[in-house]
């Protein structure tokens, strides 16, 4: 039997009786125990996920019921609660807090029936693209060992990627989700805001951020969402969709669709290998009938800065609660007056965190916030507002997930500013609540290389076909794992 096959022939063979959980989870634990060394992709594994795969076997054949996962291995970013174990976020604040519940995707999953395989890697508290900023080390690139994973959820990517688990859930602030599955080779998709809870994923910057699945396969993406997607009373932010099927149908394909490149999304700075591929990619829609032309998304050109001062904010708001008072670490109070007692222990955040934490302490302070955070939140309204008149004409927009090549682990990492702007084409789906999704395109020089496509809101459906319709174009050689 082998790891490499999809989530959905994984259901299959399972209900046909061709493999039992059991086997399936018992090799993807040996495959982790094999290749995660180098890897790095896990902060902890499941010890019970061969036992639970054993209990869903026997309900399996006792004839009752069970849930559309069958078991399958899914691994969890290490910033969703799992009640009763850990949750560090990458963290030493957080190293020992264990969850006290269930995040809302976590409890829909479990009553499907899935196993959650381990938690995984990622920057801390989802802050950086790398992996490098989790505070117990980066996460490698399966493709090349050198090479960084993307981030924050490089590890769900790399898990993926590397066969030790059929799917992984992550959260994309400004491109966590499809930074990593472009890096690594795999599908990420950011839903449009509000189509999947966020209650139970630790925050950093609430008003943009979503949970999204990060798998092998466009179907096997529609399938994970078709299961977490929905209405939560514990989330006000959370959109009804209807329970819509976002498995049906997603082989329409994209004939007779309107296609915009985003030209402000491809120009300076983009690797040639991309810009390469971005064309081919225009080609296979064309192939496909689908007309494509270049749009301007003029406001683009400062997404990256009003979405470091929004999210800043946020951020410095959502981690003034780690004052090591309610949770934390073992550090006694005696000796110190609260405010010194509270900047010591803070010293337990890593240098992103702490630099997002002043630079969110200072950008909305009074005297600044005029020129800082609320000019960022006219910057987010008018990209909205452009991108809002693209899709009155397009039915879909697209640019390359990422503009540069994967890089080497610690070539960006003293250069804050050069990492911000590897973000360039992924902020902008956070900051207008649009749905956006990469789907792995081509390899160069050994390296993943994916292409972004954006929809409006609420058109996930769709939008999934469009990815399903490239993804059908492209043959990718097997990851060297
Ligand atoms: N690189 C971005 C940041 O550091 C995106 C992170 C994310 O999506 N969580 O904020």
């Amino acid at each position: 039997m082998s790891l490499r096959i999809s989530a959905l022939e994984y259901v299959q063979e399972v209900q046909n009786g061709n493999i039992s959980a059991e086997d399936y989870v018992s090799k993807t634990i040996e495959q982790i125990n094999n290749v995660d060394e180098n890897l790095h992709a896990f902060l902890q594994i499941n010890s019970e996920a061969i036992d639970n795969a054993r209990q869903i076997d026997k309900k399996i054949k006792s004839g009752k019921n069970v849930g559309a996962c069958f078991g399958m291995p899914i691994s969890i970013k290490d910033n969703i609660c799992i009640k009763d174990s850990k949750t560090t976020c990458a963290s030493n604040m957080l190293e020992n807090f264990i969850a006290p519940y269930d995040a809302t995707v976590i409890s829909k999953l479990k009553q499907q029936d899935a196993i959650f395989v381990g938690k995984t890697n990622l920057d801390e508290f989802a802050m950086g693209l790398t992996t490098e900023f989790s505070a117990f080390g980066p996460s490698r690139n399966p493709w090349n060992l050198d090479y960084v994973p993307g981030g924050s959820s490089g590890g769900s990517a790399v898990s993926v990627s590397a066969f030790e688990c059929l799917a992984s859930l992550g959260s994309d602030t400004g491109g966590s989700v499809r930074n990593p599955a472009s890096f690594c080779g795999v599908v990420g998709f950011k839903p449009t805001y509000g189509l999947i809870s966020r209650f139970g994923l630790i925050s950093y910057a609430n008003s943009i951020e979503q949970i999204g699945p990060i798998a092998r396969t466009v179907k096997d993406t529609a399938f994970i969402l078709n299961m977490i997607a929905g209405l939560d009373p514990n989330d006000n932010t959370t959109i009804d969709n209807s329970n819509q099927d976002y498995l049906l149908g997603i082989d329409s394909g994209i004939e007779g669709k309107k296609i915009g490149i985003i030209k402000e999304m491809i120009g300076e700075g983009i690797d040639s290998a991309v810009m390469s591929a971005t064309k081919n990619a225009i080609s296979k829609f064309q192939g496909l009938g689908a007309v494509c032309e270049e749009v301007s998304l003029d406001m683009v050109k400062y997404s990256v800065a009003a979405y470091y001062t929004i999210t800043a904010t946020e951020a410095g708001s959502n981690l003034a609660r780690y004052d090591n008072l309610r949770y934390g670490y073992d550090f006694p109070v005696e000796g110190y007056e609260f405010n010194s007692y509270i900047s010591k222990a803070r010293r337990k955040f890593g240098p992103e965190v702490t630099r997002r934490m002043i630079l969110g302490g200072f950008v909305p302070s009074s005297g600044h916030a005029g020129k800082y955070f609320l000019k960022a939140l006219k910057v987010k309204q008018k990209l909205t507002q452009e991108i809002d008149q693209l899709f009155k004409k397009y039915d879909f927009l697209i640019a390359p997930t990422v503009p540069v090549l994967p890089f080497k682990i610690g070539e960006k990492i003293d250069d804050p500013v050069a990492l911000f702007l590897v973000d360039i084409n992924t902020v902008t789906a956070n900051l207008t609540g649009k749905p956006a999704i990469s789907v792995p395109f081509e390899i160069s020089n050994g390296l993943p290389i994916g292409i972004q496509i954006f929809a409006n809101s609420n058109d996930d459906k769709s939008l999934l076909q469009a990815a399903r319709a490239l993804e059908s174009t492209v043959k990718l050689p097997e990851v060297p794992i």
